[in-house]
């Protein structure tokens, strides 16, 4: 285990020992628990989603349901497996009723954010759909970026129209499984 895998073991710690807090957000206080994130801290990729849901609340692991087995797939077409990417989400708590996110949840959650950003450094960051994609480039429209690298304050994204908005649309999940074969050849340089 390398240094880095230490420090971002701590930081697990950290944000699962902030459930109960008290802290006041409705998302933190709601929530079975907090779900930080996993993968390793040489991670070439994060993929980052917007919030847990029902399935990621109960398990603490983030994209365990449907999406979570379609992100899979995407990635085995992107020449990657889930054991070497990281994998989390905007926010940390699975927000009531798996409400969309409110700006100062967003901005109380942020900091882990970018902690996990400092200690895994990754060559691309995969925002997951248009909310996620906004946290990281307001302007940017997911219709208009996804499937190429979209630099965005000093950052190298690649964004990703989201699993869960693929499960039901055969259309979208054939752009998807384009983009993420596009993911692979990024990484690779080809
Ligand atoms: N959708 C997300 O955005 N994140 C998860 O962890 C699961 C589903």
């Amino acid at each position: 285990m390398t240094d880095a895998d230490r420090r971002l073991d701590a930081l697990h710690a950290e944000i699962r020992a902030h459930h109960g807090s008290g802290c006041g957000f409705e998302v933190c206080e709601t929530a079975t628990q907090m779900v930080p994130g996993e993968g390793p801290a040489g991670a070439p990729v994060m993929i980052v989603g917007e919030a847990p849901g029902a399935r990621e609340d109960a398990q603490g692991r983030p994209f365990v349901g449907n999406a979570g087995k379609l992100l899979d797939g995407l990635l085995a077409e992107a020449g990657l497996v889930r054991d070497e990417v990281y994998i989390t989400n905007v926010v940390k708590a699975r927000p009531p009723g798996n409400r969309d996110p409110k700006a100062p949840e967003v901005a109380h959650h942020w900091p882990w954010l970018e902690a996990q950003l400092e200690l895994i450094k990754p060559q691309l960051i995969v925002p997951l759909g248009r909310h996620a994609l906004a946290r990281f480039a307001p302007e940017a429209k997911i219709g208009e970026t996804h499937g190429r690298v979209l630099e965005a304050e000093g950052r190298r994204l690649f964004p990703l129209y989201h699993p869960a908005a693929a499960l039901h649309n055969p259309k979208l999940r054939a752009t998807l499984v384009q983009d993420a074969r596009a993911l692979g050849a990024a990484l690779t340089g080809a």
